[in-house]
């Protein structure tokens, strides 16, 4: 059997705060497996963005072990880490965070293009993921030029463009109104299912977060399963 996507093993991360340490995390485990989709549900400052930081190999653990993929990736040299990240790993954000000089289609190929494919096999795989996202009308406008349903799910177009393994999400429906954000996550899901990835998305949205596989929050530091 494979090794979970993402498995975090007793992670601790504490922030000095005017000279005392505010304790986030506090010795959380969980794990993640491809093909599934997990909402993470917690109060504001409960530390999600800091465990989809952690887990994203973005911030490093005061204590504890990443494992990507059966890879432990606290020791590691921090290019290989970076290499790691950048293939296996799609971040969304609240913000769309899109280029604005740039296409929809164009957006969505700079990450392809950056890992080293050339700009006709970037194209076309922008091409499919803009078809498969109901935007294949849109490939040519600016982010300006869009609505910000349309933004998020260009924004979930590239964050999946290299085909990661896991795609974090943080908040990424949490400044669209209710039917742009069942929408947006719609299209989040189908990406899900269709690619076998592995997803871990911070929302407060509770009939989303209904529609997930799993739903996990975070109490007094440890990550505990909801039902
Ligand atoms: P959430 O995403 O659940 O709102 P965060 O992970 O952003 O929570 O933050 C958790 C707590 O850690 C908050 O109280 C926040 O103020 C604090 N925090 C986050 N980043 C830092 C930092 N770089 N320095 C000090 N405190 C921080």
């Amino acid at each position: 059997m494979s090794p979970p996507a993402l498995c975090l093993e007793k992670i601790e991360r504490r922030y000095d705060q005017a000279g005392s340490p505010l304790e986030i995390l506090r010795g959380a485990d969980f794990c993640l497996w491809a093909g599934q989709s997990v909402a993470l549900v917690a109060p504001s400052g409960a530390g999600k963005s800091t465990l989809l930081h952690i887990a994203g190999l973005l911030e490093p653990p005061d204590a504890g072990e990443v494992f990507i993929a059966g890879d432990a990736t606290v020791r590691m040299a921090d290019d290989q880490r970076t290499a790691l990240r950048r293939g296996e790993i799609g971040f969304v954000y609240q913000f769309h965070h899109l280029l604005p000089e740039f296409s929809a289609r164009e957006n969505i190929m700079l990450p392809q293009m950056i890992a080293g494919l050339s700009r006709r096999e970037a194209a076309d795989r922008a091409g499919q993921l803009l078809d498969y996202l109901g935007l294949s009308e849109r490939g040519n406008h600016r982010p300006s030029e869009l609505s910000g349903g349309e933004q998020q799910r260009v924004a979930i177009a590239r964050a999946v463009a290299n085909g990661p393994g896991i795609l974090l999400a943080d908040e990424p429906t949490g400044n669209l109104d209710p039917k742009t954000a069942s929408h947006v996550f719609e299209a989040l899901d189908a990406i899900v299912r269709a690619t076998g990835l592995a997803a871990l998305i911070a929302t407060h949205n509770m009939e989303l977060a209904g529609q997930m596989d799993r739903r996990v929050t975070l109490h007094e530091g440890l990550v505990v399963e909801l039902a």
